[in-house]
């Protein structure tokens, strides 16, 4: 398996990411929740063309589900899924992504005042954690592939098993220091919490699961 480089402008997204103000964090789940909503609804729209897909509103939805004990946060969603190649290009390429706030590079400059407002998109999760694990089931394959990083170093793309179509976003949080705290993000109720205040107007379920330690 080997380690492939992000893109040039990516790494400096990742650095602003890691580096992001503290009161801002929250809105990483905003960010993964919508990337689950959008994958759910390209199901929904390729099912209205596809005959052989039948999409039966109450199997689709979000999940959130915090481990305590292994302190992390995982966003699940039953949407289209990625391929291998999928992963590699949306991932892998802040130039795929609508964070179009990013492009200029005075804005880059100030980001930490725009984090809060704009989309940032799927790297926002680096914001809180210190591995990013994707697990990818593509309507359109048979393999599902293991998307893994720990930030600016580059990822890593390999073949895992997942029965059903969809994405499941792990999260291992980062350690906790004399500064920086980030255990509310297991907390059902601040889960919860940041879901209204970002999230309320997402189509689908939002359920939640917090396994105690
Ligand atoms: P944007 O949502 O603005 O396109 P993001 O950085 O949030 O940018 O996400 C990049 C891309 O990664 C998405 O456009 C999508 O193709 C893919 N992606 C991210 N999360 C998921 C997911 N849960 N399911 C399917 N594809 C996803
Ligand atoms: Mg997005």
């Amino acid at each position: 398996m080997t380690t492939k480089e992000f893109k040039a402008e990516s790494k400096r997204l990742l650095e602003l990411m890691i580096n992001s103000i503290y009161s801002q964090r929250e809105v990483f789940l905003r960010e993964l929740i919508s990337n689950s909503s959008d994958a759910i609804d390209k199901l929904y729209y390729r099912a209205l063309t596809d005959d052989n897909i039948s999409f039966n509103k109450d199997d689709y939805y979000i999940k959130i589900e915090a481990d305590k004990e292994n302190r992390t946060l995982s966003i699940i969603d039953t949407g289209i899924g990625m391929t291998q190649e999928e992963l590699e290009n949306n991932l892998g390429t802040i130039a795929k992504s609508g964070s179009l706030a990013f492009k200029n590079e005075n804005e880059i400059k100030d980001g930490h005042d725009i984090i809060g407002q704009f989309g940032v998109g799927f790297y926002a999760a680096f914001m809180v954690a210190d591995v990013v694990t994707v697990i990818s089931k593509s309507i359109d394959s048979d393999q599902a592939y293991k998307w893994e990083s720990q930030g600016t170093e580059g990822y890593t793309i390999e073949p895992t098993s997942k029965d059903t179509v969809g994405t499941v976003i792990t999260l291992q949080l980062k350690e906790n220091n004399d500064d920086e705290n980030y255990d509310e993000f297991l907390e059902e109720y601040r889960l919860k919490e940041i879901v209204r205040k970002y999230s309320d107007f997402i189509r689908y379920p939002i359920k939640m699961d917090v396994t105690e330690s």
